[in-house]
């Protein structure tokens, strides 16, 4: 897998590897949606179900302004554990949950694994690159997901399985403790700058993966240490660090 296209900027994206020690790498940790797996989940449909519970349970609109959607389940529980207590607390966030997975299941229909996904992660494998996926989405989509797409990983974690998840670096380092393999020896691969913010965070190199639809640009801001195309550029980004 040769001449992988790289996007490349002229705006000083450092896309040399920057790690301490061999440099070598020795493990990639995937964002599963629109990086392995290309869903349809309606994300702004999800937050809209969030939103209508949330208000549903008394708490005033302000108080969740600004907050991406799983925030916003957690802030509002937060609010009821102290206006109300426990039981309101935890049933709020099992009816936000609820809202979320229903629209999460909805967007599963007609899932595909990205573009060389496969591909990369049997390759990766074979060469003995330690992988782990860490993912916001909840664990039955997650499984669901990569069901249909018929993908396998050693570890994964989703968003169920870890008390703090991306953008929290916990939720990388926590996929490392389980590979042992230290962050300068890994790469966080991801859609979405969340994914490069949480791995500078965790202490990883950072790939962001350029997805259709999307400008070419996007990454500009992030300032991963590379950015691509499609997966298959990541192969030379892990086998070429020294
Ligand atoms: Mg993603």
């Amino acid at each position: 897998m040769t001449n992988a296209p790289f996007i490349t900027y002229n705006s000083g994206v450092n896309t040399q590897p920057t790690a301490a020690g061999d440099g070598a790498i020795r493990a990639v940790l995937f964002d599963l949606d629109g990086t392995l797996v290309l869903t349809h989940i309606d994300f702004s449909a999800m937050r809209a179900a969030v939103v209508e519970v949330v208000l549903a349970a008394g708490i005033e609109r302000e108080a969740i302004e600004g907050l991406d959607t799983l925030t916003t389940a957690r802030h509002a529980s937060a609010i009821l554990r102290e206006r109300h207590g426990e039981d309101e607390a935890r049933d709020l966030l099992h009816r936000a949950e609820e809202s979320m997975i229903a629209v999460e299941m909805r967007g599963l229909e007609g899932a595909e694994p990205a573009p060389f996904a496969r591909e990369v992660l049997r390759e990766l494998a074979d060469q003995g690159i330690a992988l782990a996926i860490v993912t916001r989405n909840c664990r039955r989509v997650t499984e669901a997901a990569m069901a249909l797409c018929d993908m396998a990983c050693p570890v994964v974690l989703s968003r169920d399985d870890v008390p703090r998840y991306k953008p929290d670096p916990a939720h990388l380092l926590d996929a490392l403790q389980r590979l042992d393999v230290a962050p300068a020896a890994a790469v966080m691969v991801g859609d979405h700058p969340m994914d490069i913010q949480a791995g500078r965070a965790a202490g990883t190199r950072t790939v962001g993966v350029v997805t259709p639809g999307r400008p070419p640009d996007y990454f500009v801001a992030s300032r991963p240490d590379r950015v691509i195309a499609d997966l298959r550029g990541l192969l030379p980004f892990v086998f070429g660090a020294t």
